[in-house]
């Protein structure tokens, strides 16, 4: 393990301790202190500690980013793309020990989810390698006489705060849209999960000059906000919940600096009376991130069923999800892993709890967790159904973040868009049907920023993602997405007669 400047705060003994990442130096925090990462299939045993980030790191990794700025911003696109390139070869190299810690900290199944999650990091470098050479500016016909054309540079430094459910994937994305078009970054991964990111930012630091990437670890409060509110932080790339990006909202707004956020979401699943078949049937459970334990900002988690067909698709539904194993995140037969912390178990179980208590609703599958057995040895709960829910309830109105999804009956097309739209949030949607004219007339009004028509599967890169509402603002994941969110601008006007 390389280390750095400041780590001569005392070990703890029993468990391994991860650095961080400033100025090309593993280094820890300024006083010493640590923070504890746990794993949820145990019940929160604490694996490994992170630095807890102070001021003064935050500070060292800000100075450090605008000095790497004013080189890395002068290296050819092209090159810099290669560099993506090479350190996409490394991370696919070491994938299998990526995925058993990702599953270790976020208790995602290692077969159904971390693998996988890897392999798409993998293909964002490659991506975004690949099309680097796409920064091109424009050419403006102002006449003969006069060359005008716009260039794109990159904006500066940026600070890049991810959460827990999807770390390596969106801490990919930060790492290659921000570097790819010249900026240097400051990563801020959630504290339920750094470690992953913490080894990927390993392998990227092999590849890049100092400075350029920089990771700084710790809570939202101290160390997310220090960093949001940093003087010297030219652009702001948040993703994690609605509440949280509202204050990076206003700590950009503070400064004018350009903020893009991926936000919650409560996604509607439509599903057309001639959509009644096990293609849909496990499109839906592939929507809702079941396997993920819905832990997933797109989880289509309100499903509106046509009525002709509600009892026939949710036997069919129960019965799949029934199959599903739920346990151990590193045991290969696993599909369903565990919750991530203590405090998300509980929200869930109030969300499942206030679900039972409202007059009518029907639960028809999973509900609160197991309190003996296998189970209960960590933060498990089984994939969960409430039917006759109605769309008003708060169990249909806010992001629960866990595998519980809400069934609710439809009678004319109308009906269901109006539900589907009548919701703060906006990122993702799902319909189903044969007749693809009746879909896409669906799809062009539903108010979300993703829509996808007869699957339920996860994003790919190229796809130009981002929500409507209070789900977002900007887009991500695409090359549009990289040059808006991540340059701006410069356009220069030359007199050719003089
Ligand atoms: P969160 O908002 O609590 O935390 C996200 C990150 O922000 C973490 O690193 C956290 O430490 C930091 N943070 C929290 N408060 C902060 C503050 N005031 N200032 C600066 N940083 C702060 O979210 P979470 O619980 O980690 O993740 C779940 C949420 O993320 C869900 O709402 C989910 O929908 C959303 N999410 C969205 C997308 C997307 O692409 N739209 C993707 C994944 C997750």
């Amino acid at each position: 393990m390389k280390t750095g400047r400041r780590t001569n705060a005392k070990p703890n003994e029993t468990v391994e301790r991860e650095l961080m990442l400033i100025d090309g130096e593993w280094t820890a925090s300024g006083d010493g202190r640590f923070i504890p990462v746990e794993n949820p299939a145990k019940r929160g045993i604490v694996i490994a500690e992170v630095p807890r980030a102070m001021e003064t790191d935050v500070g060292h990794a800000v100075k450090a980013a605008l000095k790497a700025f004013e080189s890395w911003k002068r290296i050819p696109p092209r090159d810099r793309g290669k560099l993506m390139l090479k350190i996409a070869t490394d991370i696919e190299a070491q994938s299998e020990g990526l995925a058993k810690t990702l599953s270790l900290e976020t208790g995602n199944a290692i077969r159904t989810q971390s693998r996988g999650e890897i392999a798409l990091a993998v293909d964002l470098f490659r991506f975004y390698g690949g099309v680097a050479s796409e920064q091109k500016g424009e050419t403006v016909p102002l006449g003969e006489q006069v060359l005008c054309y716009s260039r794109r540079e990159p904006i500066g430094v940026v600070a890049g705060i991810i959460p827990w459910n999807s770390p390596v994937l969106l801490g990919a994305l930060k790492i290659t849209m921000a570097l790819t078009v010249g900026n240097t970054l400051i990563l801020k991964p959630a504290s339920d999960a750094p470690l992953a990111v913490l080894k990927m930012a390993r392998i990227c630091d092999a590849h890049l000059p100092k400075g350029v990437l920089n990771v700084v670890t710790g809570s939202g409060n101290e160390c997310g906000t220090m960093l949001a509110k940093h003087g010297g932080v030219r652009k702001l790339s948040f993703t994690g919940s609605s509440e949280a990006g509202k204050t990076i909202m206003a700590a950009g707004a503070e400064r004018i600096v350009p903020v893009t956020l991926e936000l919650g979401g409560k996604s509607p699943q439509i599903v057309f009376p001639d959509a009644n078949d096990d293609h849909v049937v496990q499109s839906v459970i592939n929507a809702m991130r079941f396997t993920r334990q819905g832990q997933s900002c797109t989880a289509g988690s309100r499903l509106f069923l046509h009525t002709s067909i509600f009892d026939s698709f949710m036997d069919k539904l129960v019965k799949k999800l029934s199959s599903l194993k739920i346990g151990d995140p590193l045991d290969e037969t696993t599909d369903v892993g565990a919750i991530i912390n203590r405090i998300q178990f509980e929200k869930v179980c109030n969300y499942v709890k206030d679900g039972l208590e409202q007059k009518g609703s029907s639960l028809v599958l999973g509900g609160l967790p197991p309190k003996e057995g296998p189970l209960a040895q960590g933060y498990f709960m089984e994939p969960t159904i409430f039917t006759h829910i109605k769309n008003e309830w708060r169990i249909a109105r806010e992001e629960v973040f866990g595998p519980v999804l809400v069934a609710i009956p439809w009678e004319d097309e109308e009906e269901a868009i109006r539900m589907a739209n009548d919701s703060h949030y906006g990122l993702a949607a799902y319909v189903y049907s044969h007749d693809i004219g009746k879909a896409l007339r669906a799809a062009h009004t539903i108010e979300s920023g993703w829509i996808q028509v007869n699957q339920g599967l996860g994003i790919l890169p190229g796809t130009s993602y981002g929500g409507f509402k209070q789900s977002g603002m900007g887009r991500e994941y695409s090359l549009e997405g990289m040059l808006d969110s991540y340059t701006q601008r410069k356009c220069i006007t030359v007199n050719l007669q003089y």
